[in-house]
């Protein structure tokens, strides 16, 4: 048996569970509620451009003068000749938003959590972590050698058992703030109260919810007004921030650590200025432009009040992610290939990233949705439910 035969076995496994994933939809052109996909006008519920910023002029002219002046590489790692004015900058903008006394850029939000996690935690440290968390949480802490404890999601008297029983020294409590797959909102002020009562460090991962919730759009933190009480506070710049990006936000001790120890900030490239310069654009919308929060809660009371109607199984969620459950593999893939066959473009979620026999579409709105697209929508699902029993 060659390599090659052995990686196609194994594809072909997961094609047989209905598992395999491939590359079913390429955009052509921006992302949007409505976008080419092969060739096709499709509307589409599946970006994370929460916002619908990403084709935003402002933020597109903001990066064209960058590019223009600093060039399209940044020629170096952040602690050799990779750090720009304006990558202090946006550090310094986010840590203003997001009330820390710091905060380090990253490439990516996965290469956030991997190295924050694998910098701060060692064998020494317990790890209490969502069952539904980010797959780079779950790497970043393999990758630290902590010890892993699992709760079960949004499970406060699971959690609390089991920091009772954890004897070990240095604590950490990491959640989602929005979870990715579900749409929920992790249950901070009650973790927080954990914290505090079992001496942990707490680290909210708000990849969804920048920008969405908050008076201020800086996320679940600010929802709930928790903004001295959250130790580490991590986010990206790819989705409501329509670019490319993650940052950690803490305290003045913990960045500094975190520049001298995490891997993924110190061994890799620094972002190029016209991306931090996208960023920081971007985060003034942010700032200035709150009727896009208030649009987006609206859309998504819109969307879910038409689903319940229909009586689909719907997770609870009160922002833009919404999860409808078809169940098994096939059935999901099914429904979202039904309804790209009408134009309509979803993502089918399919395990592991969700468990088995939760299989589901994720829905996500935009603010530039119309209740119009909404509609479509709901009709086409009132049709594909129906045919394959799922209301
Ligand atoms: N955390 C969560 C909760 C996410 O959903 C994602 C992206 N899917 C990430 C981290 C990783 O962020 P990025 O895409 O910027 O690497």
């Amino acid at each position: 048996m060659t390599y090659d035969d052995y990686f196609k076995r194994t594809v072909e496994q997961l094609k047989d569970e209905g598992l395999s994933r491939e590359i079913k939809a390429v955009l052509q052109g921006a992302t949007g509620p409505w976008a080419q996909i092969d060739g096709k006008r499709t509307l589409l519920f599946g970006s994370n451009d929460y916002l619908s910023l990403s084709a935003d002029k402002r933020i597109q002219a903001a990066i064209e003068e960058a590019l223009e002046v600093y060039g399209s590489g940044s020629g170096g790692s952040r602690l050799t000749t990779g750090s720009y004015m304006s990558h202090e900058a946006l550090e310094n903008r986010i840590a203003a938003d997001k009330g820390t006394e710091a905060c380090l850029l990253f490439n990516s939000g996965y290469a956030a959590n991997v190295g924050a996690l694998q910098a701060i935690c060692d064998k020494d440290w317990t790890v209490f972590s969502d069952r539904y968390n980010h797959a780079s949480i779950v790497d970043g802490i393999a990758l630290s050698g902590a010890k892993l404890s699992r709760y079960r999601h949004s499970d406060l008297a699971d959690l609390e058992r089991r920091l009772k029983a954890d004897v070990s020294e240095k604590k950490l409590i990491v959640t989602d703030g929005v979870f990715s797959m579900d749409g929920d909102i992790a249950l901070l002020p009650e973790i927080c109260k954990l914290a505090q009562a079992y001496h942990a460090l707490v680290m909210v991962d708000d990849a969804h919810g920048m920008g969405v919730l908050g008076a201020d759009g800086m996320g679940s933190v600010s929802h709930y007004g928790l903004k001295n009480q959250v130790d580490i506070q991590m986010g990206t710049l790819s989705k409501a921030i329509p670019g490319v990006g993650g940052y950690v936000a803490g305290s003045k001790a913990l960045i500094d650590y975190l520049r001298n120890h995490s891997r993924s900030y110190i061994y890799t490239t620094a972002l190029p200025a016209y991306v931090l310069a996208g960023s920081l654009k971007a985060l003034e919308i942010v700032a200035t432009e709150p009727w896009r929060r208030e649009r987006l809660r609206a859309l998504t009371a819109y969307l879910r009040h038409g689903l319940l109607e229909a009586r689909f199984n719907v997770l609870p969620s009160e922002t833009p992610i919404q999860a409808l459950i078809a169940g098994d593999a096939e059935t999901t893939v099914a429904l979202a290939r039904l309804l790209l066959e009408d134009g309509i473009y979803v993502p089918a979620i399919r395990p592991p990233t969700v468990p088995k026999g939760l299989g589901r579409l994720r829905i996500t709105l935009t603010v530039e949705h119309t209740q119009a697209d909404i509609q479509c929508l709901i009709e086409r699902l009132l049709i594909h439910g129906k045919t394959l029993g799922l209301i």
